[in-house]
């Protein structure tokens, strides 16, 4: 019988867990959860994860009265799920047991494995699309497992036990949803950012940063790469790094990016949030109590490379921030944990980054993931096309960020 040795390993390699599997009982069966909790402890637009024959010791957050979440301490990885069900234990006489599920991103297939040709994961379908309002990644993500592949269905609530989004239909319908011209116009703009527990309690303020950004398009000032120069709204795009997948636990991460001086602490527009990458990390790993800020929370920093800090919650898991020391007053921000009231995918204050290639897409070349890359390129320029967004200032930020050669992982 030939089998495969599948792996769950962190970003920093700290935690690292393998199973052996017959080949013949994958793919593993998967699914992607788009509920505001998910979001919130993840910073992704969704949760994705797959049964795991194992039970891993890792620590632990509860995520609702019946999950925890299990993800490494050191550098915020999330890693599964742990499923108390009491149902299933009632059946088994009452002795109750968790169950186990690997989020998909941190998965990978030893070498060696003989995958004969199959997927080590088909991920079935999206369910509580309902939350994100606007369907958030939804849209781009019927076509996760690649062509040939089972298409993902789309539910508003549970599998099975809520409206069925049909394929070759939106939700909610192209026409209910907001023109891509249209910005914050004079409204606050403040959009929360925080974690599923709470403990990271800030704020974007984005209509302080399209006012001034089309203040300083007036001046002739040249527009940060990560501004639409059109809405001012800025860039939101899908980032294919094996790193992101890894510590965001999902595969194709969502960022969005800001300049620190529009974040702030809830509640305090103006006070004391860290101007630069730097004093964000001198603060952050403040040695103790009396000399950290205690509106940081629970804000923590992993250096994944040298000049490389990723910002996580260290209670609940989520990736909140990315920041390198060459570009001292950007932020990436990881989109899941936005709350603007028109959605998941916040396009009152994000021009998503569709009809261009997928930023760090050669890391998922030359893998099983590719097949997920290829469809939801696709997927996401036909979805771009059916909203009638325009590509070219897309563009020309690609051109600029690759001859400064983007992000480092
Ligand atoms: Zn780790
Ligand atoms: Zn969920
Ligand atoms: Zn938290």
């Amino acid at each position: 019988m030939s089998t495969v040795a599948l792996q769950a390993q962190c970003l920093c390699r700290a935690q690292t867990f393998t199973t052996t599997v017959a080949t013949a009982s994958l793919p593993l069966k998967g699914s992607c959860c788009h509920c505001t909790s998910c979001r919130h402890f993840s910073g992704a637009l969704r949760s994705s994860d797959a049964v795991w024959p194992g039970d891993p010791v890792l620590k632990r957050y509860q995520h609702s009265p019946r999950v925890n979440v299990l993800f490494c301490g050191t550098c915020g990885s999330g890693m599964f799920f742990e499923e108390w069900d009491d149902t299933e234990a009632k059946e088994r006489g009452g002795v109750e047991e968790a169950s186990y599920l690997v989020f998909t991103g941190v998965l990978s297939v030893v070498e060696g494995g003989a995958l004969e040709g199959r997927l080590p994961v088909v991920l079935e379908d999206h369910v509580f699309v309902g939350d994100t309002l606007d369907g958030g990644a939804a849209c781009w993500l019927r076509g996760i497992n690649g062509t040939g592949q089972p298409q993902a269905k789309v539910w508003l609530g549970r599998r099975n036990q809520s409206e069925e989004v049909k394929a070759g239909t939106q939700w909610p319908a192209v026409g209910s949803l907001m023109e891509h011209g249209a910005n914050l116009k004079g409204e606050k703009g403040d959009v929360p950012l925080r974690c599923h527990c709470r403990g990271v309690d800030l704020v974007l303020r984005a209509g302080d940063a399209q006012r001034e950004f089309e203040e300083m398009q007036k001046n002739g000032e040249e527009l940060p790469r990560f501004v639409d120069p059109r809405t001012h709204k800025l860039l939101g795009e899908l980032d294919a790094c094996d790193s992101c997948r890894i510590w965001g636990a999902s595969e194709l991460f969502n960022w969005t990016f800001a300049w620190l001086k529009h974040i702030s602490f809830a509640g305090a527009p103006d006070k004391g949030f860290p101007a630069n990458t730097a004093q964000l990390k001198a603060a952050v790993e403040a040695a103790d109590d009396s000399s950290r800020d205690p509106r940081l929370g629970t804000l923590a920093v992993y250096t994944s490379s040298p000049h490389v800090q990723r910002y996580f919650c260290g209670r609940c898991s989520a990736s909140v921030f990315y920041t390198i020391d060459d570009r001292p007053d950007k932020v990436d921000i990881a989109v899941g944990l936005l709350d603007s009231p028109d959605g998941a995918r916040a396009e009152s204050v994000i021009s998503w980054s569709c009809g261009r290639e997928t930023s760090w897409r050669d890391d998922m070349i030359g893998t099983w993931r590719v097949r997920m890359l290829h469809a939801v390129e696709k997927e996401a320029e036909q979805w771009r096309i059916e909203r009638g967004y325009p590509t070219i200032w897309y563009r020309l930020a690609q051109e600029q960020v690759q001859q400064v050669g983007g992000d480092a992982p």
